[in-house]
């Protein structure tokens, strides 16, 4: 067997490597299987930690073609401690994983491309394609620019005019769809089957999933080579979710982390939240759903991976919470102002949830709980119209700023 190839999730049925996310035994999702025990030899802490300081660190648990020379230096974000947050939240052991700064294009996203076009290449590709909430749109325009591939991207058309703008100006093929996300990607499966296009999240998918991964190795290397206790995770497809789950075993396996049971919390916005519904109805399966949230990042109403995730969240011993529009812009506020972080909608989300599940008593707060931070805020500006007021210039003058300082400040102050 070569070092990883694709098999069912279900039947466990072998398919070599491939552009194919389906078994057409039993139609289940195909996923990236690898020998461990010929890994266990190769891949050790001190053999990652002699890797550069990005995702590439970990090329040797993701699937890449043999000699594979990456193009950007992609993740490898900072964990943060976050105290000032926690102190709001009640919580203390708080950290955040701040991928509002991940390269090339400031979302998680970048991970699962750049595993993708490394494929995409691999396979013969020219073309290569996604349907996209708006990150993903950024990201592959992005890397396929850097790549020398063309891009053909396909977004619902309500999109934030910063992640449309993010993607044409790299030169990309952007085609809005008068839908939503769900009927967006449908359109893709269709035109997957007619041309021989590398859809990233359609015929790529379980490679480009296999990115997510690096959340979860960069979570357990940055906190001295540990697992945490917890770890919230906003849901869109519900992949990010699983394959943080999969890095944390994956490293169990290997031996590079300790064994310790780690809950997983799933993160949705109220308006799109077909995981958590399900989740909290103790259901297995997700029902569809039609979204309506300004979190468009997480807007996918029947997710690709909702079951899997159900199943990581359910078995961990963890939950998972929704929360509102208001909920959202707040918590995008709260996590700028106390640790200087300008977050999504997405992040909004996860903030949010996570506060529900401190006060829930869910999360404990002596308990080590990473909230994954997907994206960046400067693309979602549009959700904080009207949220400050918009100040009168005043004259360039000393005493005109001492007039100001007076009428802003209540009390005088003291010097
Ligand atoms: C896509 C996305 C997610 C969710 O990813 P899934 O793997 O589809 O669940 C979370 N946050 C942001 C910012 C995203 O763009
Ligand atoms: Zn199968």
């Amino acid at each position: 067997m070569a070092a990883y190839e694709l098999r069912c999730r279900e039947c466990g049925k072998a398919w070599g490597n491939q552009p194919r996310s389906i078994c057409d035994d039993c139609f289940s999702p195909l996923e990236v299987s690898y020998d461990y025990d010929a890994l266990r030899s190769r891949v050790s802490r001190e053999s990652i930690a002699q890797g550069p300081p990005s995702m590439w660190r970990y090329s040797g648990l993701l699937p890449l073609p043999e000699n594979y020379q990456p193009s950007l230096p992609t993740g490898f974000t900072p964990l943060l401690r976050a105290p000032h947050l926690a102190k709001r939240l009640g919580a203390k052991n708080l950290y955040v994983k701040n991928d509002a700064v991940c390269l090339p294009t400031l979302s998680f996203k970048d991970r699962v491309v750049a595993v993708a076009l490394a494929n995409a290449k691999a396979f013969g590709f020219e073309v290569v394609s996604c349907s996209s909430t708006g990150n993903l749109a950024n990201s592959v325009a992005a890397q396929a620019a850097r790549n020398g591939f063309q891009a053909w991207i396909f977004v619902p058309s309500d999109l934030e005019p910063a992640k449309i703008l993010g993607t044409q100006v790299f030169g990309a093929k952007l085609v809005r769809i008068a839908g939503n996300y769900d009927q967006v990607n449908r359109l893709c499966s269709q035109i997957a089957d007619e041309r021989r296009w590398g859809f990233v999240n359609v015929n790529l998918r379980p490679y480009y999933a296999e990115g997510s991964k690096t959340v979860g190795f960069e979570i357990a290397e940055q906190l001295g080579w540990r697992l945490p206790d917890n770890v919230v995770v906003p849901m869109a497809g519900g992949s990010l979710i699983t394959k943080i789950k999969k890095a944390f075993d994956e490293l169990v396996t290997l031996g590079l982390v300790e064994a310790k049971p780690v809950r997983f919390f799933g993160a949705q916005a109220t308006g799109c939240s077909p995981i958590s519904t399900a989740v909290k109805a103790g259901n297995r399966d997700i029902e569809p759903q039609r979204p309506s949230t300004i979190a468009r990042s997480l807007a996918i109403g029947n997710p690709a991976d909702g079951h899997y995730a159900i199943k990581a969240i359910t078995q961990s011993g963890g939950w998972s919470e929704d929360v509102s529009d208001a909920e959202v812009v707040e918590n995008i506020q709260l996590l700028a102002e106390t640790e200087g972080i300008f977050t999504e909608t997405a992040g909004g989300v996860t903030v949010g949830t996570t506060a529900k599940l401190v006060r829930q008593g869910r999360i404990h707060p002596d308990e080590i709980t990473v909230a994954c931070i997907t994206g960046n805020g400067l693309k979602t500006t549009d959700v904080l119209t009207g949220e400050y007021e918009a100040e009168t210039p005043i004259a360039p003058k000393l005493s005109e700023f001492e007039t100001y300082l007076n009428k802003s400040l209540p009390e005088p102050v003291a010097v």
